[in-house]
């Protein structure tokens, strides 16, 4: 994969990889990085080049709420209204503010993580998120289903895109509303002609994970 390549922003997911890995990947060009643990940024992030953007793109458990690190410049898995009011406790007590995306559940497995759809609209609704203000939403993350059938990969991300705009407009300042983080290194094309901002690579930058 050509790293300047795309159109949506390219974040290498740097999950199980050394710090040697992501220095040459780095090496090449490449700021963002994202891990799926916060653990991993909290151990990788004082090895490695000061100006490397760092995004968490797996679930905080609430145990580990307080290892949350101001340096993630964007967390994309926010999945539950505890971690949302744990996570907003947190800031207020670090005096910082935290930028994180709603993760939403559009695929069919069940394994996977978010608010439905129903759950995140009517949350919005009931106006929950003006409670924990110090944890800003700046848009949507979601994962499709691991299949090899494309159509219903895409009409996933077409929903997840369709409720992007829907809450953009019903419930946010346009301004802060404004990323749509969807596409890995299987369905990233996919991603990116149904809207995505932020595609999240991993295997097709660092080879395939054992
Ligand atoms: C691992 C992971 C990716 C990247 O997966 P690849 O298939 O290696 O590109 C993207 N998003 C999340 C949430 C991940 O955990």
């Amino acid at each position: 994969m050509e790293l300047s390549q795309t159109d949506a922003t390219l974040l290498a997911v740097s999950k199980t990889r050394t710090v040697d890995e992501i220095l040459s990947i780095y090496q090449q060009g490449q700021r963002k990085f994202a891990e799926n643990r916060i653990e991993e940024i909290n151990r990788k992030a004082p090895l490695l080049p000061k100006d490397i953007e760092w995004h968490l793109i797996g679930p905080l458990q609430s145990r580990k709420v307080k290892e949350f690190n101001p340096i993630v410049h964007l967390f994309h898995a926010l999945d539950r209204q505890k971690i949302w009011n744990k996570l907003n406790e947190w800031a207020q007590t670090n005096k910082v503010k935290v930028r994180a995306l709603l993760q939403i559940h559009i695929a069919e497995e069940e394994t996977k993580h978010g608010f439905s759809i129903d759950e995140i609209i009517s949350i919005l609704e009931k106006k929950k998120h003006l409670e924990w203000p110090n944890v800003e939403i700046c848009g949507l993350m979601g994962m499709a289903t691991n299949t090899d059938n494309l159509e219903d990969i895409r009409n996933e991300f077409a929903s997840l895109k369709k409720l992007f705009d829907e809450l953009q407009q019903r419930f946010f300042d346009l301004s802060q509303f404004t990323e749509l983080s969807m596409g890995m290194s299987g369905d990233y094309k996919i991603a990116i002609e149904e809207g995505a901002t932020m595609i999240r690579v991993g295997s097709l930058i660092f080879g395939p994970r054992k």
